[in-house]
């Protein structure tokens, strides 16, 4: 009986780099979380466990990348 995804792993706000969510193991899923260091949206992918930026509700170019 060994509980081996015990543990939390933090994604880290892509805008600012402060904010985080934890999240505990790993799913094929992707959320979408507001920082509540910076207020600003972003996506989560609990599987590869990489953060992207998203929009709010405005639709910036779907398709496009927002540069810095
Ligand atoms: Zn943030």
């Amino acid at each position: 009986m060994t509980e081996k995804q015990n543990y939390s792993l933090r994604l880290i706000c892509p805008w600012c780099q402060k904010g985080a969510v934890l999240t505990q193991g790993r799913a094929n899923v992707r959320i979408s979380v507001q920082c509540s260091k910076c207020g600003r949206f972003y996506s989560a992918d609990l599987n590869t466990m990489e953060t992207k930026r998203a929009s709010a509700c405005r639709r910036a170019g779907e398709g496009r990348t927002i540069t810095d």
